[in-house]
């Protein structure tokens, strides 16, 4: 069921997740694969609430932490298995993009007595016997802060500080439109004196690697212009990251380089993967949904930003891609 903050559904369920939190002593978290900012903010945010509580948690993680997150305090703790030996209370999912994208890892949610989804991602549909679906929220962050306020506990810095970074991260540092006025109320509440906001910016946005450097300035030289101007692109192949010695974590956030041209309605950024697929990121300047184009290739995401990943050569996904960027975008201008 989906709600939005504040109602009296909403509290209902906030009820309930208390109740279950309140009796578990042993819990574990897990998120979506590649887990951002507001993925890992949210586990590690449990993980310090349940440190100060008494609680066990066990924070789920499969990939490599970014390195833009590898100094919140706990983001070392994270394990990619669960210990045989613990019977676990309590499974919390903090967000997937997509239930499917979950795979064989919402297996693992057979190890706990009882589990809860919070998500704020939309059309998810609940993995939980719980699910907190807020589709107005910020960030799962966000979500976690509702659920953490009520239980009137001071919540320490190391959490704090996850929090911030998740809602930080997940509103573009507080300049999309998900960066609203109860994700505003959340930071006032969150913040203190020993959070040094412009310390967490630049670990956050401003700790690159000369790697990272030049794979987004590769993408910037090699913008490419369709349909009038109204939708750019760029690539980056497996070559690209060998040559300049980058992950597909140095790649991150190389769409919005090219997402803030003028006069653009979609910006897309295509990566090589190694298995012979294209990982396509699609960002929408305002008019136009492209989770719905992403959709029509399985993929999901957001309205203004979405992403797939298709089997295929370059050239073929990016035609594929663009030709269907081109309809959306034809659709909209005769609607209007
Ligand atoms: P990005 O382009 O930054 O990887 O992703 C943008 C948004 O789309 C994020 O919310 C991300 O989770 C979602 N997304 C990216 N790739 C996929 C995908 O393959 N499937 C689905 N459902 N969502 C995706």
């Amino acid at each position: 069921m989906k709600v939005t903050w504040p109602s009296p559904e909403y509290d209902s369920i906030i009820d309930q997740i208390l109740e279950k939190l309140d009796k578990a002593k042993n819990i574990f978290t897990i998120a979506h694969p590649y887990a951002d900012g507001d993925a890992i903010g949210s586990e590690l945010a449990l993980y310090h609430y349940c440190k100060a509580t008494g609680k066990n948690c066990v924070v789920l993680n499969f990939e490599p932490v970014p390195e833009q997150l590898s100094w919140l305090e706990g983001y070392d703790i994270c394990t990619d298995r669960l210990p045989e030996d613990v019977d676990f209370d309590l499974a919390i999912l903090m967000e997937t993009t997509e239930a499917r994208r979950m795979g064989d890892r919402v297996k693992l949610f057979d190890r706990a007595k009882f589990t809860i989804h919070l998500d704020h991602h939309i059309n998810v549909g609940g993995l939980g016997q719980i699910n907190l679906m807020d589709e107005k929220a910020s960030s799962t962050c966000e979500i976690l802060y509702n659920i953490l306020e009520k239980t009137g506990v001071e919540l320490p810095k190391a959490c704090r500080e996850a929090l911030y970074v998740g809602i930080m991260t997940d509103t573009g540092n507080f300049r999309y439109n998900n960066a609203t006025k109860r994700a505003h109320e959340v930071i006032s509440k969150i913040l203190g004196k020993d959070l040094i906001v412009d310390d967490i910016y630049k670990i956050v946005y401003e700790n690159t690697s000369l790697s990272r450097v030049v794979i987004h300035g590769l993408t910037m030289a090699r913008t490419k212009s369709d349909y009038n101007g109204k939708i750019v692109s760029s690539w980056l192949k497996l070559e690209d990251f060998e040559k300049y010695n980058a992950t597909e974590v140095d790649a991150d956030g190389a769409i919005r380089n090219i997402s803030c041209i003028n006069g653009i309605e979609i910006a897309l950024l295509f990566k090589e993967n190694p298995d012979n697929r294209v990982k396509v990121s699609l960002r929408s300047s305002g008019n136009i949904d492209v989770m719905a184009i992403a959709k029509q290739f399985q993929g999901g995401g957001h309205i203004l930003a979405a992403g797939v990943t298709l089997p295929g050569c370059m050239e073929e996904v990016k035609a594929k891609i663009i030709d269907a960027c081109i309809e959306a975008i034809k659709a909209y201008e005769d609607k209007k």
